[in-house]
């Protein structure tokens, strides 16, 4: 199924016999995922499209399954979502941007940049609890709210009733709070800029593509003015080339993600990218 992709990675086939089976096997695995330290973060730079210097990252929950090796997030966040493991692992992806951005305040000093994007996603948003895990994490870390922003999609937070409160709630605590794969949930922009956000992450669809003719492109080309407007600041995702990069300042972006500027990677790889000598 997914080795399709490209990948080797080969477990969970939805097309075979025993899917449900293995559905199933892999749902009791994933309990068992944390506890047996099979998940880690990796970190993404979100950088600023002028300088290329990092200015945050977006932290990405791995799975490394003792047999079956790296499984993709597209295949287990779903499953942690249905039988709602992803509560327990949403708590400890969010600890992990905690501890990490309180560790770079301390080192590079309050000046460093960083802040660092979690995703939360809509069974997290609809759980009576989610505020009040925030609030817990922040305290027991001592991170500052404002190197946090919370990211969410459209779909998650239009299928949730009470997600523009809690959103609201978010950021009366100091965070910001990201609309994710901005673009793909066909909801209308009315609509969503009537939601408490400070960040449109413009989703790769938009932005991948080698012409400035394509429409993803002028879609791109035509959402900063709304941004601007609105005064939210916009993110392209999926940045992958130099001739991408360059049709993103023309049309006036500042933030951008993606391939071009860095990988997920571990916090050490992480930190080359930082000025040397801010490094303590
Ligand atoms: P997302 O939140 O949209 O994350 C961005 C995805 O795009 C990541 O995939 C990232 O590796 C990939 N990406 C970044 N730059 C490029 C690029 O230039 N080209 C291409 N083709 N891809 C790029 P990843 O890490 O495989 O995660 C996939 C999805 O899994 C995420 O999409 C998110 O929806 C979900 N996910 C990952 N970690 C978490 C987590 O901690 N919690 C929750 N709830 N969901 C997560
Ligand atoms: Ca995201
Ligand atoms: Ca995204
Ligand atoms: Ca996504």
């Amino acid at each position: 199924a997914k080795a399709a992709g490209g990948s080797r990675w080969q477990w969970f086939d939805p097309a075979m016999d025993h899917a449900a089976d293995e559905a199933a096997r892999m749902a009791a695995e994933l309990r068992q995922a944390l506890p047996r330290g099979e998940i880690f973060a990796l970190f993404q730079p979100i950088v600023d499209l002028t300088t290329g210097a990092p200015t945050g990252a977006e932290v990405l929950m791995r799975w490394r399954h003792p047999e079956h090796g790296l499984i993709p997030p597209d295949v287990f966040i779903p499953i942690a979502e249905r039988t709602g493991t992803i509560i327990e692992l949403g708590r400890w992806v969010l600890e992990q941007a905690c501890l990490q951005t309180a560790d770079w305040a301390r080192r590079l000093g309050p000046a460093a940049p960083m802040r660092i994007s979690v995703n939360v996603s809509a069974r997290q948003l609809a759980d009576p609890g989610f505020l009040g895990t925030v609030r817990d994490v922040l305290a027991a870390t001592g991170a500052d709210p404002a190197r946090l922003m919370i990211e969410v999609t459209e779909t998650a937070v239009l299928n949730t009733g009470s997600a523009a409160r809690q959103l609201a709630a978010m950021r009366a605590m100091g965070l910001r709070v990201a609309l994710d794969d901005f673009g793909t949930g066909h909801s209308s922009l009315s609509l969503l800029m009537d939601l408490p956000v400070d960040v449109l992450k413009v989703d790769k669809s938009f932005v991948s593509g080698d012409s400035a003719e394509h429409v993803g492109a002028i879609v791109v080309r035509n959402l900063i003015g709304f941004t601007d407007d609105f005064g939210i600041d916009a993110v392209a995702e999926g940045v992958e080339t130099e001739a991408q990069a360059e049709r993103l300042r023309a049309a006036g972006y500042h933030y951008a993600q993606g391939y071009l500027f860095g990988r997920p990677m571990t916090t050490a790889d992480f930190e080359k990218l930082f000025v040397p000598a801010k490094v303590a």
